[in-house]
């Protein structure tokens, strides 16, 4: 068994919410599925014809739907 001094004890276990705390503040800088949602919202594509909404990691202006066959042009607004 190590031998600690009761402050020190005191301290590392308040040091732990605070590594805890820390930890979780950086988690999400590290991460790398947030590049990767970015990435999977511009591979999405919503056919105009069936309302399918398929994935194509291609960056094409046009593709072809799975489902019936269409072309869809990929729009700069979502209002478009
Ligand atoms: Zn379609």
């Amino acid at each position: 068994m190590i031998p600690i001094e009761f402050s020190w004890a005191i301290f590392l276990f308040g040091l732990l919410p605070v590594l805890f705390i820390f930890w979780l503040w950086i988690v999400p800088f590290t991460d790398k599925s947030t590049i990767r949602n970015v990435e999977l919202n511009q591979a999405t594509w919503h056919c105009n014809i069936c309302t399918y909404i398929y994935i194509v990691f291609d960056k094409k202006v046009i593709s072809k739907c799975p489902r019936c066959g269409s072309l869809n042009k990929r729009s700069e607004s979502p209002a478009d």
